[in-house]
């Protein structure tokens, strides 16, 4: 009976402890999440926020790994070190997991560096259900301003969670990282969206400050030297590989945890998938990261198969495996 380590609840350590379990008849199978709600569907923060999805409509019920017995769900438990040469996790509560074979699942999350990291308490983020329902916690007054400093998807996404809940809102992007060319929604598609929303969008223009308004706001100060009062900051820039506990590992990390194909890593025994990977093809000289719902879940079941037979599947550098979304097209969510 082999034991299998997942660390991670989002779509891929998911779909990954379902094809073990349907391939590995004596498995078992611990997933781990740092999150006390570990089953929801990440794409819909903005919509919680916004208040067109209750929280019932985000998390997720998952009868096929919650009612098998065989199946072990670690919630509320971060992952502290990983030490491959023992085969053992180590939790931030003290307890070791033991593993035949592991699987890094752990996702991407805020970076937050600059004025972020030096005025955390002043800023939100939106990337897990804690963020979404802090925020709707935080007593903002609907037609409040927010200013969101972001980039990409998860920038757009925040300032229209924000948008549709009654903010007014001041996006703070840059000129070159505003919008990746070649995405599915072009940049002036995104921008004459935005202008038309009545988003009013700041290019390369830095928060310096935030300033506390006697427990009614802020006011920031921006690298123009110009004030914006706000009752909210939100800090939505690009989301990178959660890979902190692997410092010393051995594992190889470059901007995600490097693995080949059949996304191994540099360890015969342990694999990563979603978010966290980065696929590396020696032969066809590509390097991919994800980011997408279904894509992630897609990585999770050739890692499960690779899991339990070692190897046999692998990845092309398609975008089923790497951008594939879930969810409306993105501008036409915007409608009310
Ligand atoms: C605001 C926002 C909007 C998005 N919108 C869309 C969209 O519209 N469409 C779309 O397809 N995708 C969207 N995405 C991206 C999508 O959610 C991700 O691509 C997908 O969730 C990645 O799946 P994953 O399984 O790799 O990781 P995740 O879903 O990120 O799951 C990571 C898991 O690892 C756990 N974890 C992390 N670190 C640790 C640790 N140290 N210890 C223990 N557990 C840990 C987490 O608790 C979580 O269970 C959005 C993401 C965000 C943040």
């Amino acid at each position: 009976m082999r034991q299998y380590v997942i660390l991670g609840c989002g779509p891929a350590g998911r779909a990954a402890a379902a094809e073990v379990r349907s391939l590995d008849g004596t498995a078992k199978v611990t997933l781990v999440s740092r999150e006390f709600t570990p089953f929801y569907l990440r794409p819909a923060l903005a919509d919680l926020v916004a208040g067109s999805l209750g929280r019932g409509a985000v998390v997720l019920q998952e009868p096929e790994i919650q009612g098998d017995p065989a199946i072990e769900i670690r919630a509320g438990s971060r992952v502290y070190r990983l030490f491959p040469h023992e085969s053992r996790v180590l939790l931030s509560d003290g307890t070791s997991l033991y593993f035949d074979r592991l699987l890094l699942a752990t996702g991407a999350g805020p970076r937050l560096a600059g004025y972020a990291a030096r005025l955390r308490n002043k800023v939100h983020t939106l990337a897990s259900l804690a963020d979404a329902v802090r925020i709707s916690h935080a007593g903002l007054a609907r037609d409040a301003l927010v200013l969101v400093a972001g980039e990409g998807h998860t920038g757009l996404e925040a300032v229209r969670a924000f948008a549709r809940r009654g903010n007014r809102v001041v996006y703070l992007t840059g000129h070159t990282r505003f919008w990746k060319p070649g995405a599915a929604v072009s940049r002036s598609e995104v921008l004459h969206k935005l202008v038309s929303e009545k988003i009013e969008v700041l290019f390369d223009e830095a928060v310096m400050d935030i300033l506390d308004l006697n427990g009614e706001g802020y006011r920031v100060v921006t690298s123009s030297r110009r004030t914006v009062d706000v009752g909210l900051v939100c800090e939505a820039r690009e989301l990178v590989p959660d890979v902190d506990y692997l410092d010393g590992s051995g594992i190889v990390v470059d901007h995600g945890v490097v693995v080949d194909t059949e996304l191994r890593t540099n360890f015969d025994n342990v694999f990563a998938a979603g978010d966290v990977a980065q696929v590396f093809d020696d032969e066809g000289n590509w390097s991919r990261l994800n980011f997408g719902w279904l894509s992630a879940g897609r990585q999770g079941r050739v890692a499960g198969h690779n899991l339990v037979h070692g190897s046999g599947r692998s990845l092309a550098a398609e975008e089923p495996f790497f951008g594939e979304l879930y969810g409306t097209k993105l501008l036409e969510r915007w409608a009310r």
